[in-house]
């Protein structure tokens, strides 16, 4: 069994064929497809899909460049819908230094990492150009339940993220990008998932990603660990069960 514990369902190129793309998931082994709110809009918009197949989990937050951009009034407006939704995960959230106003980015942050607090629910973090801070911020609010998504920091972090008990969703770009060959590498296997971020990070270049692209990733896994697919199929999935499920 396997998971895809971050993606984007609602975005428009899966307007067309998502009834197929979830059934080659499922034949792929997928049992569990997170998809990742960005703003009021999609956040609603991934209710609606979680809505239509069973499958699909609504994961519900701010993304760093919307929090950005709204207003307080805004954001506390949105996190009092998140609540009252109870959704899977709290996603997708965090800092990204490629967007203006750190400050703010890093106040709603924190308002997300609250929230996910109360409802007892995992976290799924972006974090880009801002690793470190990214860190402090879940250390500074003694953030329990996350996963970091497609990591592209400094692997000593990585391996301090996962003295803190974080877990890192690696994406099916790891078949040739050495970043995450290398993340894989420092990162024990109890700490990994598996993500897709589809429709973006396909392992073959300007294609559409889906979920059921998973399945290579953790055959890929398995392979730079040097243990069978099953096995990490089992693991991952087991892995994916401890921090959703409990
Ligand atoms: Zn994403």
């Amino acid at each position: 069994m396997l998971a895809d514990v971050h993606c984007h369902l609602d975005f428009p190129d899966f307007e067309k064929d998502l009834d197929s793309v979830i059934e080659r998931a499922k034949k792929a082994g997928v049992v569990a497809i997170i998809t990742a709110g960005l703003n009021p809009e999609t956040n609603r918009k991934a209710l609606e899909i979680a809505g239509r197949f069973p499958i699909v989990k609504a994961a519900l937050g701010i993304y760093p460049q919307y929090a950005a951009e709204m207003s307080e009034e805004a954001v506390e407006k949105e996190i009092a819908f998140i609540k009252k939704q109870k959704p899977f995960a709290i996603s997708e959230i965090g800092l990204d230094g490629t967007y203006p106003d750190m400050e703010k980015q890093k106040e709603v942050f924190r308002q997300m990492i609250a929230l996910a607090k109360e409802l007892k629910i995992p976290l799924v973090v972006h974090s880009r150009k801002a690793e470190k801070e990214v860190f402090e911020v879940l250390v500074s609010m003694n953030a329990g339940k996350v996963v970091v998504h497609c990591f592209n920091g400094k692997l000593s972090l990585a391996k301090e993220m996962q003295a803190a008990g974080f877990f890192f969703s690696i994406p099916a770009i790891v078949s040739h990008a050495t970043q995450f060959k290398e993340l894989v590498k420092a990162i024990n296997s109890t700490h990994l998932l598996t993500e897709t971020d589809a429709p973006f990070l396909s392992a073959v270049k300007g294609e559409k990603n889906e979920p059921a692209s998973v399945k290579q990733t953790a055959a890929e896994i398995a392979s730079i660990k040097g243990v069978s697919a099953e096995e990490m199929e089992k693991m991952i999935f087991s892995n994916y069960q401890k921090l959703f499920m409990k």
